[in-house]
């Protein structure tokens, strides 16, 4: 198990002592501390003033009430939070998340993920991260839009252009920000199209937004590939989730020729040897949202197609070249990665936020398997809502061509940046230590600049 150097042993045991009872937390922390160990060995200066125990502190924790009437006329309550991590590189930006699951460590763990991922895109954006432990799911059109007002009524006064722009996540999509922006321009008077990404496109979103997540992983996956004289052409590709990172990423996938094999949702996964039909799984989750066993009803089971429940089988044990999890924090366990890496698994980008256990990671990394850690390879959704930003701020709409170009220029920049950053310190070919001193030295520098803040 990679070790955390002796310098930095005492910051992880004080985040893990300050921060009781949030693993992920710990974790996210963890991963990165091990990394910088290379860091400090060459720059002792960056261990000064307390600069890596102030970035594993986040500057400002919101944790507020949202009450809200269900369709029965009965008083509902959860719980919001927003995590403004960091802003040395800009005004916090990160989505929110709106799942049963969600409390404030979850939160804080994507938080601090999101300050590395926002500083590898090279726009000027700071990390941060909010939700909630509202459960979507079954709620009809009106219970989730006076959630999302009730919601907003409390988060307005933290958001601003210049200060904190929220985006989707688990359980936010447009319908979710639409109800989000429709209440801050009510509550603000301000029409500030630049507070909220992932906007409809009627209204100051951008184009390729909804697909950005991915296809920017799709890019950088077919980066590390080339790496090794290879693509995505003629591939097995299994993708987990069917929300919106899984969906486009199958698009992008089977743009590139890969054959995407299998996909999930929280009741269990789907096989279609012949290849997913994208068209039906859009239909059941875009717009019946419904579940993807459906799939198997509408397709007709038999010749390679069929369902299997979860707790009955991990999507995992479906044999494939390129794995891309794209559903949620550890998903993907040591077990998975050992079977992966058996079937003949050559390269893994996470499109979700910490898919993989550390064990999960460790088992490729000594296969030899190519791994893109989320940080890097998700970071397409983020950069073109900073793109959407610019657009918003300009009063410009770009095209679909324009922003999926600048987008797959990021990602290709990400890609090189791990890339050499890992030769640099003596990691050739390691994409997290990569993804993790890159984004560290973007973003020590303003903090540095800026005094003891
Ligand atoms: P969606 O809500 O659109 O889809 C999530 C998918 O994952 C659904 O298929 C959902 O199934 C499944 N899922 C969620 N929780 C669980 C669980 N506990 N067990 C099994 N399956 C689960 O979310 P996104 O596609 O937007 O996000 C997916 C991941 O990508 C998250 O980790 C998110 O943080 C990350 N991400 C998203 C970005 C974006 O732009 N949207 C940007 C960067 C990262 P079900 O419907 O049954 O719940």
């Amino acid at each position: 198990m990679p070790q955390i150097d002796d310098k930095l042993a005492p910051i992880y045991e004080e985040v893990v002592r300050r921060n009781a009872g949030e693993p992920e937390f710990h974790q996210a922390v963890r991963e990165v501390l091990e990394s910088l160990g290379r860091v400090v060995a060459k720059r002792p200066d960056y261990l000064e003033d307390a600069l890596i125990e102030r970035i594993c502190e986040p500057e400002r924790q919101i944790i507020f009430r949202v009450p809200w009437t269900d369709d029965k006329g009965r008083v509902q309550i959860n719980r919001g939070f927003r995590v403004q991590f960091s802003s040395a590189m800009g005004p916090y930006k990160g989505g929110l998340r709106f799942h049963p699951s969600v409390n404030v460590g979850i939160i804080k763990f994507l938080g601090f993920e999101q300050i590395f991922k926002n500083a590898l895109t090279g726009l000027p954006i700071g990390g941060g991260k909010g939700g909630s432990d509202f459960d979507p799911k079954g709620r009809s059109d009106g219970e989730i839009m006076r959630f999302c007002q009730s919601f907003m009524t409390e988060l307005y006064r933290h958001l601003g252009e210049y200060t904190d722009v929220p985006a989707g996540d688990i359980g936010v999509g447009a319908r979710e920000i639409g109800y989000l922006f429709g209440q801050y321009k009510r509550l603000t008077n301000r029409y500030e199209a630049g507070v909220l990404t992932g906007k409809g496109l009627f209204y100051g979103g951008s184009l390729a937004r909804k697909e950005a997540t991915g296809y920017g992983n799709t890019y950088f996956t077919q980066a590390m590939l080339k790496t090794g004289g290879t693509d995505f052409d003629g591939k097995t590709v299994v993708v987990s989730g069917s929300g919106n990172v899984a969906i486009y990423t199958i698009e992008k996938v089977q743009e590139f020729g890969g054959r995407v094999v299998a996909c999930s949702d929280s009741s269990g996964y789907i096989v279609d040897e012949a290849g997913i039909d994208l068209d039906l799984v859009k239909e059941i989750k875009e717009v019946r949202r419904g579940r993807i066993s459906q799939y198997v009803r509408m397709k007709g089971e038999g010749n390679g197609v069929y369902f299997v429940k979860s707790g009955e089988g991990s999507i995992w044990d479906v044999a494939c070249e390129v794995a891309m999890p794209s559903a949620t924090q550890n998903e993907l366990t040591g077990k998975d990665a050992k079977k992966l890496v058996a079937n003949g698994v050559t390269a893994v980008g996470e499109g979700a936020n910490m898919p993989c256990t550390p064990e999960a990671i460790r088992t490729f990394q000594q296969a030899g398997v190519k791994f893109g850690p989320g940080k890097a390879a998700n970071a397409g959704g983020v950069a073109t809502s900073a793109l959407e930003m610019q657009q918003n701020a300009s009063r410009d709409r770009w095209s679909f061509e324009k922003t999926e170009s600048r987008l797959a220029t990021i990602m290709r920049d990400i890609h090189d940046s791990c890339y050499s950053t890992a030769e640099e310190f003596g990691a050739p070919g390691d994409y997290v230590i990569g993804a993790n001193i890159a984004g560290f030295i973007r973003v020590a520098e303003p903090m540095r600049a800026f005094g003891v803040i």
